[in-house]
């Protein structure tokens, strides 16, 4: 570790003094625009959640602990806390030199002293701290290999600027002042309560259950900050948190929130989150049998063996000075309307809901008890996810020019503005090609661009609820599936393949389109010297050679019914 002033002192940051000094140097210096997941670990560096550490690790420290679960000087440490830069950069880098640290619009939130840079060997950092280098197996591995940069870069921080956060300040508290808190109210014994999940009446009679058998108050810590892709937004995250923190009895409990950026290596993850509840002042950290571990809670299988996170963080607590209490699953048992632990419950039948049965019923607005969860809680969450019948949703019309996609849009468009429920916007491919997109040619990549672009506008009706009808002819799969994962984010995604084959379309040829295609005057014309990939899942498919455009719409009329839009 490196020798530093202030090893000792509650945060990196320096006297605004010298802050000034920095600020003016930096001017000069190297810098670097860090990603969120090196500001997620920055953050924990400059407020001490990692303590004794007091900057990124050298490499001593970073290969004593990828081998041995300690810093070299012996104090027991996880996982590695390093920089990763680009090799060009690594290659510009000197020991001694100072090192700006930015946040992603380039404000300055440290300066470091590079003392080492090398290239680690990340083969070995994957097999000993994850168990495996396969990075196809572990979504972790993954990121170490494909997302961590290949140099890591050792050397003490000085902090500038805490990084930036405007949502829920009051409950973003520094570890010294989770401490400080603590004291105040006398709670000797903390149980740190570490969650990334919504929480109902089941979590709150098994924290309740652990903290009266040690006699401890919890600190309730969820992880915010870093989206990971198809969550919502960790806003819905904290509003239940508060209304489920209100539960309990008073002076029991405390919220507060922390960024953290997970690497989801199972045991040595779940031994670094007690480190840093440690460092945060809690006494006891509550640790589930698959915490960490990349699958759980998913219909995949765990990873790590079940309880192997619980083992190692029990294994090192007289080094960490943390006690693990092990998280005992509930269920809720009717006939004496109470929650026992499953292992005491001798095969009676016990409820419980899935939060995939959970998501369900917010879809269809279908009853979600009181045994399970508190009303306060389940509002927020109707607030965040409304019935279908309350989403906005994306009718995407692909097909052959002539097949019928605007002539049913339109019509689409004028039954909706006589339910007037939601707003409806129509983008219709000759109009988009107009406006959006005038600058594009009919090459694959420009065709691509130009239906992501109506993805891209239609995602955003949709998110604010409402219908978004598309009209393009979308020749392919890659934009139409990129489409689909954005757009099904935020609501209702109804791909609508329009078969019409291209004999009775080359037959209307409302535009005259095919008749210039044939006789040679426009080339790259879809269906004709053009290729047209079929959608591989579509939603629906509706030839219009013998139907007219209103039984056309009715079918895309019921289907939207029977799926719940429309009441
Ligand atoms: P696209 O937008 O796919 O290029 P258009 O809607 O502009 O196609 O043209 C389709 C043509 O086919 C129109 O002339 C329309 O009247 C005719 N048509 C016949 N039956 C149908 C149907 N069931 N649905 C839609 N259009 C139909």
């Amino acid at each position: 570790m490196y020798e530093r002033n202030g090893e000792y002192s509650e945060s990196l940051m320096v006297h605004f003094r010298r802050a000034e000094g920095l600020r003016k140097e930096s001017l000069d210096l190297h810098s670097l625009d860090l990603n969120a997941r090196q500001i997620a670990d920055l953050e924990l560096l400059l407020n001490r959640a990692l303590y004794p550490l007091t900057g990124y690790m050298s490499r001593e420290d970073y290969e004593s602990v990828v081998e041995n679960i300690r810093l070299a000087d012996g104090t027991v440490w996880s996982l590695p806390i390093c920089l990763d830069v680009r090799e060009e950069v690594a290659a510009t880098l000197q020991p001694g030199q100072k090192l700006a640290l930015n946040d992603q619009e380039g404000f300055l939130l440290a300066v470091m002293t590079v003392q080492q840079v090398w290239q680690p060997d990340k083969g070995k950092e994957a097999a000993l701290v994850y168990g495996t280098d396969n990075p196809s197996v572990h979504p972790g591995v993954q990121q170490l290999m494909n997302q961590v940069h290949g140099w890591y870069v050792g050397g003490p921080v000085e902090g500038i600027s805490l990084p930036l956060h405007h949502d829920f300040r009051d409950l973003r508290l520094t570890p010294s002042e989770t401490h400080r808190r603590f004291t105040q109210y006398g709670w000797r014994r903390v149980l740190g309560f570490h969650t990334e999940e919504y929480l109902h009446c089941a979590h709150r009679e098994m924290v309740l259950a652990a903290a009266r058998e040690i006699g401890a108050s919890i600190f309730l810590h969820p992880v915010v900050g870093l989206e990971s892709p198809g969550s919502l937004d960790h806003y819905t995250h904290v509003r239940c948190y508060l209304a489920f923190v209100n539960k309990f009895p008073k002076n029991m409990i405390m919220l507060g929130l922390t960024p953290l950026a997970e690497r989801w290596a199972g045991p040595r993850e779940a031994l670094w989150h007690a480190i840093i509840r440690k460092n945060f002042g809690c006494s006891h950290f509550m640790v589930a049998d698959d915490h960490g571990d990349p699958f759980a809670g998913t219909s995949m299988d765990l990873f790590y063996p079940r309880h192997a996170a619980q083992e190692l963080v029990a294994k090192y607590s007289a080094d960490t000075g943390i006690e693990m209490i092990p998280q005992e699953r509930m269920g809720y048992l009717e006939d004496k309307a109470r929650y026992v632990f499953l292992k005491d419950v001798n095969g009676q039948a016990v409820k419980d809901i899935s939060s995939r049965e959970l998501r369900h019923r917010l879809e269809w607005n279908l009853d979600i008890p009181e045994w399970f969860s508190y009303p306060e809680v389940v509002a927020e969450l109707r607030k965040s996810f409304p019935p279908r019948s309350k989403q906005g949703f994306t009718i995407f019309l692909t097909g052959l020019s002539g097949s019928g996609k605007s002539t049913i849009a339109r019509v689409l468009m004028v039954k909706f503005m006589e339910m007037r429920d939601r707003p409806v916007t129509l983008l219709d491919g000759d109009i988009v090609r107009k406006n959006l997109s005038s600058e594009l040619t009919y090459s694959r990549e420009h065709r691509n661009l130009n239906v992501t672009r109506i993805g891209f506008v239609a995602s955003e009706i949709t998110k604010n609820g409402g219908i978004a009808l598309c009209a393009p002819i979308a020749p392919y799969e890659e934009s139409r599936q990129a489409n689909r994962e954005l757009i099904s984010r935020y609501g209702g995604y109804i791909e609508v393949y329009v078969s019409t084959p291209i004999e009775v379309c080359e037959q209307r040829d409302r535009k005259g389109l095919y008749a210039k295609a044939r006789a040679g005057k426009i080339k790259g014309v879809t269906g004709v010297s053009d290729p047209y990939v079929p959608p591989t899942n579509p939603e629906l498919t509706i030839d219009t050679t013998n139907l007219t455009p209103a039984e056309a719409v009715q079918e895309i009329l019921l289907y939207l019914e029977e799926q719940g839009y429309l009441r």
